[in-house]
């Protein structure tokens, strides 16, 4: 509460970005951890009113702790009618974050029907279904909206034992561009960042040992991963009218990792 608070007052001392999301209503999901989380707590600085959506309850109930403003929703997002029906009353949606994602390494040869599944249902089933949610309200009501969707690197460049993951987030970019093209006439526009390594839990996962840090780290001209700052940053820049004419990009937040 005191971080949300002491943030809130930093945040209008440094114009934070100036961007306003006064009278703004946000959803992220995948809020309870890394850089969904961030951006929820940004949003809320911002003058946002956000729902926060993750599955695992002990996190929200950190999230609102640290940040009161925020409405928690806990549900799995790898399911269709669970989440439609804990989206039912979360109320009208300006701005989108999908944001959830699960990351499961595997080499080609040992992927699982499983994993593929999962990862599908999360990664591109889950964020079309709830941008399907939110858009139908933004069209009804004609007030127009933003939905950012947070892709990869790796949707645009191989990375061994990724084949399902790297698949998704392609998914994910393509997804992008059509609802860029369907979701225009209304004002609705869409896009999506595509970080390169962060080091959250999702991040450690992949990428703790130091050598494939370091190759990893070499192939990037600025030299270092990315911070969720970063990430969070470029969402705003997206979610906000400062990109009100950019829509159906991918934007990389990848220090030059994908124009080498
Ligand atoms: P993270 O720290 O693992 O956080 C992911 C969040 O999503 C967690 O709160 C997680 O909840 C939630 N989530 C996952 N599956 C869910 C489900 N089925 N239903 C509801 N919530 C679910 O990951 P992150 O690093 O912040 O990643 C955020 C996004 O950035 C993802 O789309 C990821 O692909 C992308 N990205 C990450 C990196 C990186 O290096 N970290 C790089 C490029 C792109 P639980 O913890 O309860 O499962």
């Amino acid at each position: 509460m005191q971080r949300c608070a002491h943030s809130l007052v930093f945040a209008r001392s440094h114009g934070s970005m100036e961007i306003s999301f006064a009278g703004k209503r946000a959803l992220v999901t995948g809020a309870g951890k890394g850089i969904g989380r961030a951006t929820a707590l940004a949003l809320a600085r911002c003058g946002a009113g956000v729902t926060a959506v993750t599955r695992t309850q002990a996190d929200l109930d950190s999230l609102v702790m640290e940040c009161p403003s925020i409405s928690p929703v806990c549900v799995d997002l790898a399911d269709w009618e669970a989440t439609e029906a804990a989206l039912r009353g979360a109320g009208p949606v300006d701005l989108l974050v999908n944001n959830a994602a699960c990351a499961t390494l595997q080499p080609f040869l040992d992927v699982t029907p499983e994993q593929f599944d999962e990862s599908f249902n999360i990664n591109v089933k889950a964020a079309l279904h709830v941008s399907q949610i939110a858009a139908r309200g933004m069209k009804a009501r004609g007030t127009g909206g933003s939905i950012v969707n947070v892709s990869s690197q790796a949707s645009q460049c191989a990375l061994r034992d990724h084949a399902v993951y790297c698949s998704t987030k392609g998914a994910l970019d393509m997804l992008t561009k059509v609802m860029a093209l369907e979701l225009g006439p209304h004002q609705i526009r869409v896009n999506s960042v595509n970080p390169t390594v962060v080091m959250t839990e999702m991040g450690r996962l992949g990428w703790s040992d130091p050598g494939k840090a370091r190759a990893m780290t070499a192939r990037i001209p600025l030299g270092r991963f990315a911070e969720v700052d970063d990430v969070v940053n470029s969402i705003l820049f997206l979610l906000s009218d400062k990109s009100a004419m950019t829509n159906g990009v991918t934007l990389p937040v990848d220090g030059g990792f994908l124009a080498c």
